[in-house]
C-alpha cells in the first residue's frame, strides 16, 4: 500500500481577508490531497487602512463603544465572504453567543473575543472545503492557570484527528479545562499550525502568507532583499531573536522537536517555492555566505572599569548579580583585561539607570562605571560562515568604508553569527553595506 503524506496548511490573516482570497486557499488545498489538515486565522486587512477582525472583535471591550455596531461590521465582513463563496452558512448563534457572553462575567473575557474571528474563519472554511470542523477548544488545551498544556494536546489531538482524514482547526486559541476559552499571544495561529503538525505526524508544515518567504533582510532598509530558500530553525532563532519577522517565535518549537520542515508560502503566488525551514541542511549557500540579516536599535553599554579586573575572581558575577536583582537580562558582554561592557536593552532599565550603577559601584567597586546609550545590534546569521574564510574581515571591511565605527563586535561560539554593535544613527547604512557585500 502506498504511504500516504500528511500537510498541515495554515492560512494567515491577509491570506483570509476576502472571498477572493478564501477561494484562492481553497484552490491551494485542492491542488494537493495531502493538504489534510487546515488551519485558518481570522480574515486580516483587505488595503492599508483596513481593521482586523482580531482587532475589531478587541475593541468590543473597550469603554464606551457601540457593540452591536462593532458586531454588524464583524458580520458584514463574514456575510460578505460567505456571499462571495456562493455559501449558504448561518453564523447567528455566533453572534448571539457573543452579545451573551459580553453580557455576563466570563474567565478572559479578551481571549474569547479575540478567539471568535478564528472560529468563524473555520466554520466558513470547512462550509467551503467540505472538511470536517473540528473546534480547537476539543484538541488544543491549556491548564488550570492558562499554561499551553502541550502533553495533553499532543494525545488529545492525535487520537482525534487520526479517525479524521480531513479537517479545519481554528487557529490562535485552545481551552482550559472548565472550558473557558484561552488564546495565545497575537499571531498565534502559527502556533496552532504547528501543534497540528505534529499531533498529526506531518511531512511538512505550510505556512501560508501573503510574502514568499522569509527575506534576507528588512525590506524597509534593503531594496527589494532576496528570499531565503531554506534555513535552519537556529538561524531562524538568531535572525527572530534580532527582531525578523516572518512567523510567531513560539511557532518553531512543536514542529522542531519532530523535525517537520515548514514551508513558508505565499497565498498569492503559489508557484513561488517560499522559505524552507529545516533542522538540518548540507545546501550551504558558499557564494553569499550569509543567510540573512537583522537587527535592532534601542541598546545600551554600561561601561565598566577597573585596575587589574583580570585578577580579581568573581567581579563578573558581582555585576550580573545587580543585573539579575533588577530582573535585566542583558544581551552580550565582551570584556577586556582590565574593562568589562555590558549590553542591555533601554527599555529593560529605563527609570533604573542610576540605581543599577550605584549598586554596581557598592557592590563590584570598580573605578568607573558609565552607561553610553543609542546602540543598534546587527546580526549577520549564516551557517555557511563556519567554512567561508574572511567573513568577518569583509564585514568591518565594508562598514568602515561607509565612514562607520564598529563600536561592539561578538562571534558567537558556534560560528553561526557575527554580532555587531554600531550607532544608531548607521544602523540602515551598515545593513545595505553588509547586504551589497555578501548578496550577490
Ligand atoms: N488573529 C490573531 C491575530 O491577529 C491570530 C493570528 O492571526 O495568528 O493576532
Amino acid at each position: 500500500m502506498q504511504e500516504r503524506h500528511i500537510r498541515v496548511a495554515k492560512f494567515g490573516g491577509t491570506s483570509l481577508a476576502d472571498a477572493e482570497q478564501f477561494r484562492k486557499a481553497a484552490q491551494i488545498i485542492g491542488e494537493n490531497p495531502d493538504r489534510r489538515y487546515i488551519v485558518p486565522s481570522a480574515p486580516g486587512k483587505r488595503f492599508g487602512a483596513d481593521i482586523k477582525v482580531t482587532d475589531l472583535l478587541l475593541s468590543l471591550l473597550k469603554k464606551d463603544v457601540d457593540q452591536s455596531k462593532i458586531l454588524d461590521a464583524i458580520f458584514a465582513r463574514y456575510d460578505e465572504i460567505i456571499e462571495g463563496l456562493d455559501l449558504s452558512l448561518d453564523l447567528s448563534q455566533v453572534r448571539e453567543d457573543i452579545k451573551k457572553a459580553l453580557a455576563s462575567d466570563i474567565k478572559h473575557p479578551e481571549c474569547y473575543v479575540a478567539s471568535r474571528g478564528e472560529h468563524l474563519s473555520g466554520l466558513v472554511m470547512a462550509k467551503f472545503l467540505g472538511f470536517e470542523f473540528i473546534d480547537a477548544t476539543e484538541i488544543i488545551l491549556f491548564d488550570a492557570k492558562g499554561n499551553f498544556d502541550a502533553k495533553s494536546t499532543n494525545s488529545v489531538m492525535s487520537k482525534r484527528l487520526s479517525g479524521c482524514s480531513n479537517a479545519v482547526i481554528p487557529g490562535f486559541y485552545g481551552a482550559m479545562p472548565d472550558g473557558t476559552i484561552k488564546t495565545f499571544s497575537r499571531g498565534g495561529s502559527d502556533i496552532t499550525g504547528s501543534i497540528v503538525a505534529r499531533a498529526v505526524g506531518a511531512d511538512l508544515y505550510e505556512n501560508w502568507k501573503d510574502v514568499s518567504g522569509f527575506l534576507m533582510a528588512d525590506p524597509h532598509i534593503v531594496d527589494h532583499p532576496r528570499t531565503i530558500s531554506t534555513i535552519t530553525y537556529r538561524e531562524l532563532r538568531e535572525l527572530t531573536y534580532m527582531g525578523a519577522t516572518v512567523m510567531h517565535e513560539d511557532a518553531v518549537f512543536p514542529v522542531r522537536e519532530s523535525g517537520i520542515p515548514i514551508n513558508i508560502r505565499n497565498t498569492n503566488d503559489p508557484d513561488a517555492p517560499g522559505t524552507m525551514i529545516v533542522a538540518h541542511t548540507d545546501r550551504m549557500d558558499l557564494q553569499n555566505v550569509i543567510t540573512g540579516i537583522a537587527g535592532k536599535k534601542g541598546f545600551c553599554i554600561l561601561i565598566i572599569e577597573k585596575e587589574m579586573m583580570n585578577t580579581e575572581i568573581g567581579f563578573g558575577r558581582k555585576v550580573l548579580s545587580v543585573l539579575e536583582k533588577y530582573n535585566v537580562s542583558f544581551e552580550h558582554m565582551p570584556s577586556g583585561i582590565d574593562s568589562l561592557c555590558v549590553i542591555v536593552s533601554e527599555r529593560d532599565i529605563a527609570g533604573l539607570e542610576k540605581q543599577l550603577m550605584d549598586e554596581i559601584m557598592i557592590t563590584a567597586q570598580p573605578d568607573v562605571i558609565r552607561l553610553e546609550r543609542g546602540l543598534a545590534l546587527i546580526a549577520v546569521v549564516g551557517r555557511a560562515m563556519k567554512s567561508a574564510i574572511g567573513t568577518a574581515a569583509r564585514i568591518f571591511r565594508c562598514i568602515a568604508g561607509e565612514g562607520i565605527n564598529v563600536r561592539m563586535i561578538d562571534q558567537g561560539s558556534s560560528e553561526l553569527n557575527i554580532i555587531i554593535g554600531v550607532e544608531e544613527a548607521s544602523f540602515e547604512a551598515s545593513i545595505n553595506a553588509i547586504y551589497r557585500t555578501f548578496v550577490k
